[in-house]
């Protein structure tokens, strides 16, 4: 069904023309007429299927109508991080540009009286992190009885990271006849338990995994010791390869990962930013504009700080760990290969990781192929690794296996290594060429040259 037909209004849909969409998507096509009709939504989709547009481009429709009044929004959208939060807050200024609607950002890390300020003035959309709208709310700054829709996005995320409880309060707060549109990428008990608690006679609307509809990307297995020094090293190598790494994202399990590899990848001469839940709000707002700009290449990241972000145009994903949960390594993977561009998709897999991988092949019905370390002298890892090889996946593989690479000799830095200057100082120049390489728990002046007078 082409947009005219789903019954947005003319402000819309020339937002939408001006987007450059022609067709909507499917979880956009079968949503939108039920959010029109003011139907509650059970939404089963991940990022990367337009799920944003899904309901905001309904609720511009509908905000139409009706005015904002001091210190109580007309609607509230719920997201679990700040970045998503300020991503929905994008496409509102994107698809509303002709509106001239209050929307208001309630996030952690930002100061509660330029939001209380906001608030006064009255809000038509209010986009918050579950504890800082509760903060709000206990300070009796804002009054949630004005709610006409609610959105909760991320649901089985908002599980993850812990806010079930902080989402049933804010669901007891709002009217009991609001509109309630509810996203999630899956369905685990709590999930549901919510849904038939707080959704009333709702739409299914079921749409696929991206993982398993995105034939674009080629994933590939790397083995490693579990040393994360030897780790780092596969993985500078890896991202030297001479097919050309544009850009690309490092996932790490642990923010303390996150944070040492981004160091040590700096410390090696990359361009690269570090994006994980430790760092303050500017810092990671800061991180992911320089990469979503191009001026670092490289993104390391923790999945919660990740994800659902819409970088588009990234050339690879690299999983520094293997993620516990398969469903993350979907999510990652899902970060390149958008918008029917290729990517690839490489995983640096310990000894102990194995069944982590198992679970992963199982849960896209696929198995990844695995690649030689592009380190010299080094053979594709099957017959170490048999374990990975052995255990048959639960559906065939959608795509035939591809050649491992050739091996590799050592090469020079690629391109998005920061330029070396011209003409280094004389201890500089000393360094031996492979200064590179030196362990990364050694401090850089271990390997100064030493000046002795005899
Ligand atoms: P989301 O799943 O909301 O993160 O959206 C993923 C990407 O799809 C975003 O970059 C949107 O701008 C883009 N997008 C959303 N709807 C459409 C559409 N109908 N046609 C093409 N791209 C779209």
């Amino acid at each position: 069904m082409p947009f005219s037909h789903l019954g947005l209004s003319e402000k819309v849909l020339s937002a939408v023309a001006a987007a450059g969409y022609t067709v909507p998507t499917p979880i956009q096509d079968q949503a939108i007429p039920h959010v029109l009709a003011r139907r509650d939504v059970l939404g089963i989709a991940q990022t990367g299927t337009g799920k944003t547009a899904a309901f905001v481009l309904p609720m511009l429709t509908v905000l139409e109508q009706g005015r904002a009044r001091a210190r109580m929004p007309r609607t509230l959208i719920l997201e679990p991080t700040r970045e998503l939060a300020a991503q929905v807050e994008e496409s509102f200024v994107k698809y509303g540009a002709k509106h001239k609607l209050n929307v208001a950002l309630l996030i952690g890390g930002v100061s509660f009286d330029d939001q209380d300020a906001k608030l006064t003035r009255g809000v038509d959309v209010l986009i918050a992190t579950p504890g800082r709208l509760l903060d709000h709310f206990e300070r009796g700054r804002l009054l949630l009885s004005g709610v006409e829709l609610l959105v909760i996005d991320e649901s089985d995320r908002m599980l993850d990271m812990g806010f079930i409880p902080d989402i049933e309060r804010i669901c007891k707060l709002v009217p009991f006849t609001r509109q309630t549109l509810f996203f999630t990428a899956t369905m685990p008990p709590e999930i549901r338990r919510i849904t038939e608690q707080f959704l009333h006679n709702p739409v299914k609307v079921e749409v696929a995994r991206p993982a398993t509809t995105v034939a674009a990307i080629t994933q590939q297995l790397v083995r490693s010791s579990g040393d994360p020094s030897e780790k780092r090293e596969v993985l500078r190598r890896l991202i030297r390869a001479p097919e050309g790494v544009k850009n690309a994202i490092i996932f790490c399990n642990r923010k303390t990962e996150v944070a040492r590899v981004h160091n040590s990848l700096r410390r090696h001469g990359f361009s690269v930013a570090a994006l994980h839940g430790d760092l303050d709000q500017s810092a990671r707002m800061h991180a992911l504009d320089q990469f979503r700009r191009g001026e670092v290449a490289l993104l390391v990241a923790s999945d919660v700080a990740a994800r659902g972000l819409d970088i588009p145009d990234v050339s690879h994903i690299f999983n520094f760990d293997v993620p516990h949960h398969p469903d993350d390594y979907v999510h990652r993977i899902g970060r390149t290969g958008r918008a029917g561009r290729s990517g690839t998709a490489t995983t640096i897999v310990a000894p102990s990781d194995l069944r982590s991988v198992a679970a992963i092949e199982s849960l896209i019905g696929q198995t990844i192929q695995w690649i030689a370390d592009p380190a010299a002298g080094e053979s594709p890892p099957d017959a170490q690794l048999p374990a990975a090889k052995s255990r048959p996946p639960r559906r065939d593989a959608r795509r035939p296996r591809q050649p491992a690479p050739r091996q590799q000799a050592p090469r020079p830095p690629a391109k998005h290594a920061r330029a070396e200057p011209a003409s280094r100082p004389v201890t500089q120049a000393a360094i031996p060429a492979e200064r590179n390489d030196r362990p990364d728990h050694l401090p850089a002046f271990l390997f100064r040259p030493v000046r002795v007078k005899v």
